[in-house]
C-alpha cells in the first residue's frame, strides 16, 4: 500500500499562500461590485390642482414644474429602487395625504420638490429644509377630525412624526447639500430648519428641497422651463443616489 506524505511545512505555506492569491483575485476579477442598496423613495411634487405655487402668471407653474422633476428624477432611479410620487397628475393633495403615502410604503426617505422663488434664489443656487417645528402652529383645517392630540401638546399625534426624525432628516439635508455641489448641479446650497406642513407627519427620514428659481411677477418662459428641468434632474437623482447610500450602509 503506498503511503501518502503529510506535506511538509514548506508545501503547506505555499498552498495557503496560493490559495490566498486565488481567492482574492477570485475576488477582483470575478465577484461583481457591490451594488448600492435597494431603497424606496417618496418624491412628492409641490403644490398641484388649485394650488399652483410659484409662478402662476403663466403655463409654467411651480406645480407643472414639480410635478415634470419628480417624473423625471423617478425615471433615473427606477432600475435600482422603488420610486412612487405622492401625485401623479394635476391634482390638489393635502399636506398630510403626501406623507400618508411614504408611511404607508414604509419609505426609506421622502423628498418634496419645489421651484425657489426671488429674491432668494439664483442662477446656481438649491435651498435644503428640513422639518423643525418649533414655532409651528397648526392650522384649523389640518386637524383630522376624530384623531388624537400628541400627549402634552395641543398638536394632532400625526403632525408631530417626523420630529422624531429630525437628526436623520438634517443629515439627509446635509448629505444632498453636498452632492448637489459635487455634481455641479448648484454652487450655493443652504441648509435650514423650518416648519415643513408637508413634512411633519411623515414617520421617516424627509427634506424639502427647492431648485430652479422664478420671479413671483414673471412667468416662466417655456425654454426656461425646459432648461431648469434638464439642468437639475440627473444631478438630483445622483445626489439621491448617494444619500441612499449614506442613511442605508
Ligand atoms: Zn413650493
Amino acid at each position: 500500500m503506498p503511503t501518502v506524505k503529510p506535506p511538509s511545512f514548506f508545501r503547506s505555506r505555499v498552498f495557503v499562500l496560493l490559495t490566498g492569491i486565488c481567492v482574492s483575485l477570485a475576488g477582483t476579477f470575478f465577484l461583481p461590485a457591490r451594488p448600492a442598496p435597494a431603497a424606496t423613495i417618496v418624491l412628492d411634487p409641490g403644490h398641484g390642482g388649485n394650488d399652483s405655487g410659484a409662478g402662476n402668471h403663466g403655463e409654467f407653474t411651480e406645480k407643472r414644474f414639480t410635478l415634470t422633476l419628480a417624473q423625471q428624477v423617478a425615471g433615473r432611479l427606477a432600475a435600482r429602487h422603488r420610486v412612487a410620487l405622492t401625485r401623479t397628475a394635476d391634482v390638489t393633495t393635502a399636506p398630510e395625504d403626501r406623507a400618508a403615502v411614504a408611511n404607508h410604503l414604509k419609505a426609506d426617505l421622502m423628498i418634496s420638490l419645489h421651484l425657489a422663488v426671488a429674491p432668494y434664489c439664483g442662477d446656481r443656487t438649491a435651498a435644503v429644509y428640513f422639518h423643525n417645528d418649533e414655532r409651528l402652529t397648526i392650522p384649523p383645517e389640518l386637524t383630522i377630525p376624530g384623531t388624537t392630540n400628541a400627549p402634552g401638546t395641543d398638536r394632532p399625534a400625526w403632525a408631530t412624526l417626523q420630529t422624531r426624525h429630525r437628526h436623520q432628516s438634517q443629515h439627509l439635508a446635509a448629505t444632498l447639500k453636498q452632492a448637489l455641489i459635487d455634481t455641479g448641479a448648484a454652487d450655493t446650497v443652504t441648509v435650514s430648519g423650518a416648519p415643513l406642513v408637508a413634512l411633519m407627519g411623515a414617520d421617516l427620514p424627509a427634506v424639502l428641497l427647492e431648485v430652479g428659481c422664478v420671479h413671483p411677477a414673471v412667468a416662466l418662459t417655456s425654454q426656461q422651463f425646459n432648461q431648469q428641468l434638464n439642468d437639475i434632474a440627473e444631478p438630483i437623482a445622483a445626489a439621491i443616489e448617494t444619500a441612499v447610500k449614506e442613511l442605508l450602509r
